[in-house]
């Protein structure tokens, strides 16, 4: 398919939308489901291959107004429903409609802290648009309100007019919260804690705060500039950052409150512990979790082969493990750091990945090549401990597993050698397990994730947890709903 530039985008949504407001009349619900459904204007895929900016370039203003137009305004409101943090959806869309921004933000700034990132990574698919009455009526989910592009639209309107003004903080308190990690769950705690006049201070095991969103997600999909206007809007706020400071290592979670003086605590530390496949040759150099390949390009530039000081491994051909967006992101990275191959390997079939469409679409565009219903036996190395290759087999799927999605079982005798010199393993993330070792009394579950009640406190008084420590690996909005429950509850305590 050929790329439709931004400004072809742009002038057909110009031209549809005047025709509209120059009619004077209110649309009909028939005349709303007839409006064309707006695209996301993208950089060319041979462009883009080749850099680190931003893959999807937003909305123009005629764009997401006549985008928001499409919207039914339904009274029941599905698309709420389907919205973790309960966005008063039909309200902002409604605004954006009538071209009123800065009210459509206001409205989405009630429930959510984070827009322009939300707005950008959030699976709206399978969430919010998933709900849609227009999609239904289209018969075809493709095709429901693009709430996240709307969203992304006047959050960024907001933010490049200057308009984006950090929450006001009531008067001082004199109580203190330690809140650890910098992700969203801990941003939202952080800005909903002191804005009600208690100081907080932020702890991040890392030389940048930002959790999953700096060193996780690339710049191509979430650029960090975005990141680094909410953490200043937080300092702002008055809000103390400490980073390269490890809770557990540099000082001990009870010690926090024992013995510096805080009120509270939030855990949020996140899933950052990467799974590794168990199998032969994972030791080999050129393997690599998802984790630290990511880690090492967005935080620490180890693509920069002249400058970094810890330059990355030069890949020529790239095999990923995993169909989810961690997966999507390492081959996508590896793309952009030059391979000249990069494949995707998952053993079940594109309906069961778990990675957003758009990122697989994204990913196909950019040359990436997908091997599905395969799955690596054991990754094969030279004498030089280096690799070379990976043994895979092929598979098919037999019935539904607990997940609900159909079990992939191994062909026999299917084993066949792919060539390759890098391996990335992207099949999940654990709890990061330091916390829970290091803090005597704090309940996990088997899987290692910290057991809340359901006010966000765990087995410890005055400590809090939410967001991919408490949830396991799960997402951005996630995260955030986990934080505002918490800060409620933390909020609540020091009233007390
Ligand atoms: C590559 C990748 C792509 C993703 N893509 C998407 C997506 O498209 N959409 C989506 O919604 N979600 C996505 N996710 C998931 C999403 O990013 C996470 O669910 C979310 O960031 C979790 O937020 P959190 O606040 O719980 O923790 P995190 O964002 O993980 O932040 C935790 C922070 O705590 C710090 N920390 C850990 N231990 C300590 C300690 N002992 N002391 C001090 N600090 C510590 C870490 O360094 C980190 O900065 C993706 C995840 C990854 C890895």
């Amino acid at each position: 398919m050929s790329h439709v530039t931004r400004e072809t985008l742009a002038a057909a949504a110009k031209r549809d939308l005047e025709a509209i407001l120059q009619r004077g009349k209110p649309l009909t619900p028939k005349e709303r489901l007839a409006i064309v459904p707006q695209e996301m204007p993208t950089q060319d895929p041979q462009v883009r291959r080749r850099t680190m900016s931003e893959v999807a370039l937003g909305y123009t203003a005629e764009q997401s107004r006549l985008e928001s137009l499409r919207c039914l305004q339904c009274r029941n409101a599905p698309c709420v429903e389907g919205c973790p943090v309960r966005i008063d959806i039909p309200a902002f869309v409604k605004a954006a409609g009538e071209g009123d921004i800065q009210a459509a933000i206001g409205i989405i700034k009630r429930n959510s802290l984070l827009p322009s990132v939300c707005g950008r990574v959030c699976p709206q698919e399978t969430q919010c648009q998933e709900n849609c009455t227009v999609g239904k009526a289209l018969k075809d989910t493709a095709k429901a309100v693009a709430v996240g592009r709307i969203e992304r639209f006047v959050a960024d309107w907001e933010r490049e007019q200057g308009k984006a003004l950090p929450p006001s903080v009531k008067p001082e308190t004199g109580r203190k919260v330690a809140v650890i990690g910098t992700g969203p769950a801990s941003i939202t705690v952080a800005a909903d804690v002191r804005r009600e006049g208690h100081q907080v201070v932020m702890f991040e095991a890392f030389h940048k705060p930002g959790g999953v969103m700096v060193y996780g997600i690339p710049e191509f999909r979430l650029p960090k500039r975005i990141v680094e206007a909410e953490i200043s809007a937080l300092q702002a706020m008055g809000v103390e950052v400490r980073t390269n400071f490890v809770i557990g290592r540099t000082r001990k979670l009870r010690d926090l409150l024992d013995k510096d003086g805080f009120d509270a605590a939030f855990v949020g530390t996140g899933a950052g512990l990467p799974k590794f496949m168990g199998i032969e040759g994972e030791n080999l150099v050129g393997v690599f979790s998802a984790n630290e390949y990511l880690t090492r390009v967005n935080l620490m530039k180890a693509h920069d082969f002249e400058r970094a000081d810890t330059p990355i491994f030069r890949s020529r051909v790239v095999a990923v493990l995993g169909g989810g967006n961690v997966a999507m992101d390492a081959a996508r990275t590896a793309v952009r750091l030059g391979a000249e191959a990069v494949h995707i390997v998952y053993r079940r079939t594109e309906k069961e990945m778990p990675a957003r469409i758009e990122e697989v679409g994204h990913a196909k565009e950019e040359g990436v090549i997908f091997h599905l219903l395969e799955n690596a036996k054991r990754i094969v190395g030279d004498e030089q401990g280096l690799v070379t290759g990976m043994e895979c087999l092929r598979y098919e799927l037999g019935e539904p597993d607990a997940s609900g999605r159909r079990r992939p079982v191994e062909v026999k005798g299917s084993e066949f050698i792919m060539p390759v010199d890098t391996v990335i393993v992207a099949i999940g993330n654990d709890s990061n397990p330091l916390i829970p070792r290091t803090t005597g009394g704090l309940q996990v579950t088997k899987w290692g994730n910290i057991i809340v009640d359901d006010t966000g406190k765990t087995s410890i008084d005055r400590i809090y947890a939410g967001g991919d420590i408490v949830l396991g690996a799960a997402t951005v909005i996630l995260a955030m709903g986990e934080g505002r429950r918490a800060a409620a509850s933390i909020n609540a305590l020091l009233k007390g």
